[in-house]
């Protein structure tokens, strides 16, 4: 039958592209749980909500319909938002907002909803810990920091997006302290995770190690 695959890390650590993957393989439903934060704090953003003012940010969380699709595609009330939840300004300001408690205790209970079927590869910071603890198969990806600097720099020239590979480490580095210290499901690897050091691996070799998990 149909199982439930949990993708947990560090940001830029290959979750997403791994996830991908993976979901396209066994022909299951790929979530992007980060997107659903991204989509809110570009929301506060956008509104010029304070940072601080939970109550706020949580009755804006309650008016948003984030749906995601199997084109990879975001939308926040039918607004294709895909673009917009990945620039500079989320992308820094996005911990800050998935650290309010009341924030993720919504967003956990609709990414549950999501995964009640099965047949999904869900990446995130708290799959495994939290939204899924029952997971079939529970991966933990890591890599070094350079090493994931790198990655996103490559990508970020790929794409034309002006990139500094030292500043990137330093974005890297605040995210995963910020995601890592929090209170309410900090970034951990569950105990009945798997740990795949991705470093040195390509992304092939991932994709493989993690089929054959699968399929034990
Ligand atoms: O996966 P991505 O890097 O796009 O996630 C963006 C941010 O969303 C993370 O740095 C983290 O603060 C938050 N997040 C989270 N819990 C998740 C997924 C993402 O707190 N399950």
């Amino acid at each position: 039958g149909k199982i439930a695959i949990a993708i947990d890390g560090p940001a830029a650590a290959g979750k997403s592209t791994i996830a991908k993957l993976v979901a396209q393989h066994l022909n299951y439903v790929y979530i992007d749980t980060g997107a659903m934060y991204r989509s809110l704090t570009y929301k506060v953003l956008q509104e010029q909500i304070e940072f601080n003012d939970d109550q706020k940010i949580l009755s804006l969380l309650m008016e948003l319909d984030i749906t995601l699709n199997q084109n990879f595609e975001v939308y926040i009330n039918n607004v294709n938002v895909t673009n917009e939840i990945r620039n500079n300004d989320v992308t820094n300001h996005v911990s800050q907002i998935a650290s309010i408690a009341a924030v993720r205790n919504e967003m956990v209970k609709r990414q549950q909803q999501l995964a009640a079927n099965r047949g999904v590869v869900m990446d995130g910071r708290d799959i495994g810990t939290r939204v899924i603890p029952d997971a079939e198969v529970k991966i933990f990806l890591v890599a070094s920091v350079e090493e994931r600097a790198i990655r996103r720099h490559d990508e970020n020239l790929k794409k034309g997006i002006p990139s500094d590979l030292e500043q990137l480490k330093i974005e890297i580095e605040n995210r995963d302290r910020m995601d890592s210290e929090r209170e309410s499901s900090p970034l951990k690897k569950a105990d009945d995770a798997i740990e795949i050091d991705t470093t040195s691996l390509s992304i092939e070799d991932v994709l493989q190690e993690i089929l054959s998990i699968v399929s034990q």
